[in-house]
């Protein structure tokens, strides 16, 4: 077989060209003269592929050069080199070196590609400007009550955390506008089914009391369009709080979706309530006081008084390991020991 060009002999031809000559018969890849890059102005995110990322402008430029250039089928993409050069506030220009394999032979390929960067609004901060909303989650404390230091600041992280692991697969989960009411907070959501996940998590992970409500807010291709709230009440209590019910203490240890788990200060025994239940709160761990042990008999200590100083006999509860200090709290005129709450269950 000779080639039609050189008119060599060749074991393989392509279009009737020994490799050498198929090479040099054009291109095989075929790149953009220009390219826009396009970055929100409000958000700093670009956009790739029809998604807005948090990327930096090198990575987006990249991604719009290489979807923007078409390699002939027959020619495979080894590696390539890219440089991107700022000429001016706006202006790129990218230097492009594609590494080919074509006819079984390894070509080079180069291109000189304007890049130019547009600042533009993206779709959700379009949403946010416009004050777009589908839910609204209320955060407040319980009634009569307020929210402990830094717990609302914590709880506002964690929702907005959620949000922008949300955000990523769905572009309506942003947060439209937060609002300081009534004691608590209220963050309005653009996606409401996801605003109701997240009430959701955090009914679980505070036992809150949680209810929703909707209006009527428009319609849409003849679909009645509601808004949600969803009403997050946080309970009177947290974890390591001193619980009073019925005349005994108790140390709460965990909270369930329903159900409370404490700790019987008298006979460190388990016990647990239903969240509805009414308890006094006494306080949290600022009530716990260090005591010295006097001395120590089978089933009994004697304790010295933080306050005071007056001896005062406790019940040696199960599993009480000794030391000279113990940390009680004081309620009543009698001393309660506290076991720790990272003890084994
Ligand atoms: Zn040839
Ligand atoms: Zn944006």
């Amino acid at each position: 077989m000779y080639c039609v060009k050189c008119g060599r002999e060749a074991t393989e031809l392509y279009e009737h060209l020994c490799p050498e000559c198929y090479v040099k018969s054009r291109n095989f890849v075929e790149f953009p003269q220009d390219v826009v890059v396009h970055s929100c102005r409000s958000c700093g995110r670009f956009e790739m592929l029809g998604e807005w990322k948090n990327s930096g402008f090198n990575e987006a430029a990249e991604s719009a050069i290489m979807n923007n250039t078409y390699i002939e089928k027959g020619a495979k993409l080894l590696s390539y080199e890219l440089d991107i050069e700022q000429k001016s506030p706006i202006h790129y220009q990218a230097n492009l070196r594609f590494y080919l394999q074509v006819a079984g032979l390894e070509v080079e390929r180069e291109a000189s590609i304007r890049v130019r960067h547009r600042e533009i609004t993206c779709p959700r901060c379009q949403k946010v400007n416009g004050n777009y909303y589908e839910a609204i989650i209320q955060v407040r404390p319980a009634v009569g009550g307020k929210f402990r230091e830094e717990e609302l600041e914590d709880i506002s992280r964690e929702i907005r955390r959620m949000v922008d692991a949300g955000f990523s697969r769905n572009p309506n989960i942003f947060i439209t506008k937060e609002e300081d009411m009534h004691g608590g907070r209220d963050f309005y959501i653009g996606d409401s089914s996801y605003a109701s996940h997240m009430a959701r998590r955090l009914v679980k992970n505070y036992g809150a009391i949680y209810t929703e409500s909707s209006s009527l807010w428009g319609m849409k291709n003849g679909r009645e369009l509601y808004r949600m709230t969803y009403l997050v009440r946080l309970p009177p209590y947290r974890i390591g709080d001193f619980l009073e019910k019925d005349g005994k203490i108790y140390l709460l240890v965990s909270i369930g979706s329903d159900r409370i788990q404490c700790i019987d200060l008298e006979s460190w025994g388990d016990f647990s309530f239903d969240g509805k239940e009414r308890v006094s709160v006494l306080g949290g761990e600022e009530m716990i006081k260090k005591a010295v042990i006097v001395s120590e008999s089978s089933n009994e200590l004697q304790l010295m008084d933080p306050l005071d100083y007056r001896t005062l006999d406790v019940r040696k509860p199960a599993g009480f390991s000794f030391s000279e200090e113990v940390p009680v709290i004081r309620y009543q005129e009698r001393l309660y020991l506290v076991p720790s709450l990272e003890r084994s269950p």
